[in-house]
């Protein structure tokens, strides 16, 4: 299984640093935020080491993502809170400080003012529809 040395998130799969363990399986690992933003703030991630979507195996993506569901009505039903977000950062330009692989389980309150969250503006139908396109072509 691909490990980084230097990777902080390796290093906990690894047990080499502590870390407040929530589940494990065979491909996935989930443990508590240490900067959490809200009671509950917690992390999945696949135990290979990946930096980001454009690396990670798809098989990995999909165990991660069947973990952190598994994880959300978890911590649902243990905490109280108004709503959650999954979170998942892919370059430092979209706010990644850890490059392995993570997907936040971030419990909201009403009114906590994150950042990343925006006001719909409708947009050009048209610019939709032409960036559309050239996706497509990639897949
Ligand atoms: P991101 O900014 O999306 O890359 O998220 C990285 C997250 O990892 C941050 O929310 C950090 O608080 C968290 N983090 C960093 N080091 C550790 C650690 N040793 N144990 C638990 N969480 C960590
Ligand atoms: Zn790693």
């Amino acid at each position: 299984m691909a490990s980084d040395p230097n990777c902080i998130f390796c290093k906990i799969v690894k047990g080499e640093i502590p870390s407040f363990k929530l589940y494990e399986d065979a491909a996935t690992l989930a443990f508590m935020d240490i900067n959490p933003v809200h009671d509950g703030h917690c992390l999945v991630i696949p135990k290979a080491h990946s930096a980001n979507v454009f690396e990670i195996a798809p098989e990995d993506f999909a165990a991660a993502a069947r973990t952190t569901a598994k994880l959300a009505r978890a911590v649902k039903a243990a905490i109280s809170c108004d709503g959650f977000n999954l979170m998942q950062a892919n370059g430092e330009g979209a706010g990644q400080s850890v490059g392995h692989l993570h997907l936040h389980i971030l419990p909201r309150k009403s009114g906590d003012g994150l950042l990343f969250n925006w006001d719909p503006k409708p947009g050009e139908r048209d610019r939709i529809a032409a960036i559309a396109e050239r996706i497509r072509e990639f897949l």
